[in-house]
């Protein structure tokens, strides 16, 4: 499929999804969010933070509020930003923000540097005037304190009972034609602390180039061991952007990787796909909104 112009689409996970309502509710208050700023002009940068930042501040989704919490029962948490230009910043493990994508935004837009990481990156964000904020839900410890009683490997739990609502991650064009990224995560639940996962590794979980944009949800080792994100972008310099997808989640089905990615390649085709049984997605492109929910419905 081809959008002529503006377009921004947004996904809300892979893995099983529990309530698909209030996944489709959450997804679609970020799309026409992210949306109305296109239709304003603003930049595909400003709509993925935006519509990122509506999904970190919905506990139902796992990122800022809500996020999964490590085995100690922190909530460490990973979120990029990306530009088709190349411009990149994010931060992993970072604590006590209410919305990790503004720092990592500000990471891009204040330093020289990339990606920073556990305190440094708390620090930096209260440099920047981000207050401390708990972002820790009654929900998210229940899942930590379930999986601790069913007794599994506190280093890698199973991971279809890990694998619930996840990551977030936005994806646009803006009116110039100029793709952004933006992603944002609480992890898995019960992982060590201080792991990092694909959120804000650049290329695996969020990535632009000039040839398209993407951002991944799923289990972050293998999609940072395919550097799944860089491999479907490459794709997108021969190929559309959806026939991209589907070969490079062909490679990771090979490899039994279970994730899902969404995406536009620079030509506006937009572009989705997953492993894992269920994703949840949508996109608005021409005034239009498209849920995933519908998608299962035809
Ligand atoms: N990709 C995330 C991670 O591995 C988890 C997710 O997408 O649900 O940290």
């Amino acid at each position: 499929m081809r959008s002529s112009a503006l377009g921004i689409i947004c996904h809300g996970g892979s893995g099983v999804i529990k309530d698909r309502q209030a996944a489709a509710q959450g997804l679609a208050q970020a799309l026409e969010q992210g949306y109305r700023l296109l239709r304003q002009s603003a930049r595909a940068l400003d709509a993925v933070v935006a519509a990122v930042k509506v999904m970190e501040d919905n506990p139902i989704f796992n990122c800022g509020t809500g996020s999964n919490l490590t085995l100690d029962g922190k909530a460490e948490m990973d979120a990029a930003v990306m530009t088709q230009k190349g411009r990149f910043g994010g931060v992993c493990c970072i604590t006590d923000v209410r919305n990790p994508i503004l720092v990592a935004r500000k990471v891009m837009t204040e330093t020289d540097h990339l990606l920073m990481c556990g305190e440094g990156a708390t620090d930096f964000a209260r440099k920047m005037g981000f207050e401390k904020h708990d972002v820790t839900t009654e929900r998210a410890q229940k899942r930590l304190e379930r999986l601790r009683q069913e007794g599994n490997s506190p280093y890698f739990p199973g991971l279809e009972k890990m694998m619930k609502l996840g990551t977030v991650g936005a994806v646009a064009i803006d009116k110039h034609s100029q793709l952004a990224v933006a992603t944002s995560s609480g992890g898995i639940t019960g992982r060590l602390p201080g792991r990092v996962g694909d959120t804000a590794v650049i290329g695996a979980g969020t990535y632009a180039g000039p040839s398209g944009a993407v951002s991944c949800t799923g289990h972050g080792e293998p999609i940072m061991r395919m550097m799944l994100g860089k491999d479907a972008v490459d794709r997108m310099k021969t190929l559309p952007g959806s026939i991209a997808v589907t070969l490079a989640l062909s490679e990771a089905r090979r490899q039994k990787a279970l994730c899902g990615m969404v995406g536009f390649d620079a030509r506006g085709g937009i572009c989705f796909g997953h492993t894992t049984p269920d994703m949840s997605y949508g996109y608005m492109v021409g005034d239009r909104l498209f849920l995933f929910t519908e998608d299962k419905k035809k």
